[in-house]
């Protein structure tokens, strides 16, 4: 399958040049002109589910990527599950955050990191590549987890420092090796910007082979694509075409992905995206006016994005009717409503984290009856430990993967918001 540039109709690359070189020209999105239908969901619902990924993933990636190789992926990927657990009778969270990191990001950063791992194994021109990425949380861990160790390949990370929690921080700025990341004084839309310019320098790109991990590299968005099928897989078959999906969104990946698995004919009813006072999407869905704000800080930090960097996608799905924009709602949701959310997910036996607990509040907002909400829970609550722990005066255990990296030196150095300082670090 071949996929195009959506600022410019004349780049139509296959999916590993998309991979390898993250971002098109004009800074335009990667992305499939038209998703590919898959025949008979019951039965692929029914599937194991390294069977049904194979399924999904094979339509994407095939020209690249061999079957066997493909399985090879899918192995060392989805080593983890995401299961739908029950929170009421109309309610369940898809937990996505059973992976090394503990949050959904675990999924796509894999799956890029082998494909990006397969190609300079069977595609070697001997060039080196740098990951460069900005991070407002759990993808700087993800990536660095991901890639940690990987032959050939340098990894940057850039976050915005002391807006993300110390245990985000600690679980990616403590790797040695390959992995150098840099604490950005600013916000994550900085850090972003920062990001696209390297990527604007031609001479930069080859020099470094320059390479984004960010939710923008479509082969993160096509591994998260799956587990959308395993939620309805694990739902009963009456309920199935009655599912509505709360997604809690930043970047709008996760939504994304959704959309896409719903054009490949997976019966979700409709989508609601979430997001916490970042409300740029809740607000354009609404009055059709695209005016982002600055940047404000939430409880639910990783998704503190005003100007989501999927949203092209979307927009182009809608615009190339693959996808129904009456079928999505958004909620914004403030930090009071988050705090008593959370503690009302705990009144019913469920402990959560601000980000989920924001998708939920989507569903408790427009849930009607007969139908079936599935909120995605995207991060493990011991990730944002304090606020939980203070919103719901409980104390939390430390998961093993965190308690590890606790003691572990912080290796993060420090930079302004300055191209060429984020230049030099990469030419270092
Ligand atoms: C990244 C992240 C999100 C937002 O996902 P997008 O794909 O950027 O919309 C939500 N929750 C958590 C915990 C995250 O890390």
């Amino acid at each position: 399958m071949k996929l195009h540039n959506l600022k410019d109709s004349n780049q139509i690359v296959d999916f590993a040049t998309a991979v390898k070189t993250g971002l098109g020209n004009n800074q335009g999105l990667f992305f499939p002109a038209k998703v590919p239908q898959l025949k008979n969901i019951d039965e692929l619902l029914a599937m194991p589910t390294s069977a049904r990924n194979f399924a999904i993933l094979r339509q994407f990636v095939s020209e690249n990527i061999g079957d066997d190789a493909l399985k090879a992926i899918i192995a060392k990927v989805f080593t983890f599950p995401s299961p739908l657990k029950s929170v009421n009778q109309q309610v369940s969270c898809l937990e996505l955050f059973h992976g090394p990191t503990l949050a959904f990001k675990d999924f796509g950063a894999r799956f890029m990191a082998n494909c990006l791992q397969h190609f300079a194994r069977t595609q070697s021109d001997g060039e080196k590549i740098t990951i460069l990425t900005a991070t407002s949380g759990d993808t700087g861990a993800a990536v660095a987890h991901a890639f940690h160790g990987l032959d050939n390949i340098e990894v940057v990370i850039l976050f915005p420092k002391g807006k993300i929690s110390d245990l985000q921080q600690k679980m990616f700025t403590t790797l040695a090796g390959n992995i150098r990341t840099v604490a950005v004084e600013g916000d994550f839309d900085d850090c972003q910007k920062l990001v696209k310019q390297c990527f604007d320098d031609n001479e930069l790109v080859r020099q470094v082979g320059l390479n984004s991990a960010n939710s923008i590299n479509v082969s993160r968005l096509f591994a998260q694509i799956c587990y959308y099928f395993d939620a309805l897989a694990q739902l009963p078959l009456t309920q199935r075409d009655q599912t509505v999906i709360a997604v809690p969104s930043g970047n709008f990946g996760n939504l994304c992905a959704g959309i896409i698995a719903q054009a490949m004919g997976l019966p979700i009813k409709r989508f609601i995206a979430s997001t916490n006072l970042n409300d740029t999407v809740p607000r354009y869905l609404k009055d059709g006016v695209w005016a982002p704000n600055a940047t404000v800080e939430t409880l639910s930090n990783a998704m503190d994005v005003s100007k989501p960097n999927n949203w092209p996608r979307i927009e182009y799905m809608i615009q190339s009717a693959q996808f129904d924009r009456d079928s999505l709602s958004g909620l914004a949701v403030d930090e009071q409503q988050t705090a008593t959310t959370l503690k009302d997910l705990h009144q019913q036996g469920y402990i959560s984290e601000p980000h989920a607990a924001v998708a939920y509040q989507g569903l408790q907002d427009s849930l009607d009856d007969g139908e079936t909400g599935i909120f995605l829970g995207t991060a493990h609550p011991a990730k944002f430990k304090s606020s939980v722990e203070e919103i719901l005066g409980i104390k939390l255990p430390l998961p093993e993967a965190i308690a590890d990296c606790t003691h572990k030196p912080d290796l993060s150095i420090e930079m302004e918001v300055q191209f060429e300082s984020i230049k030099k670090i990469l030419l270092n």
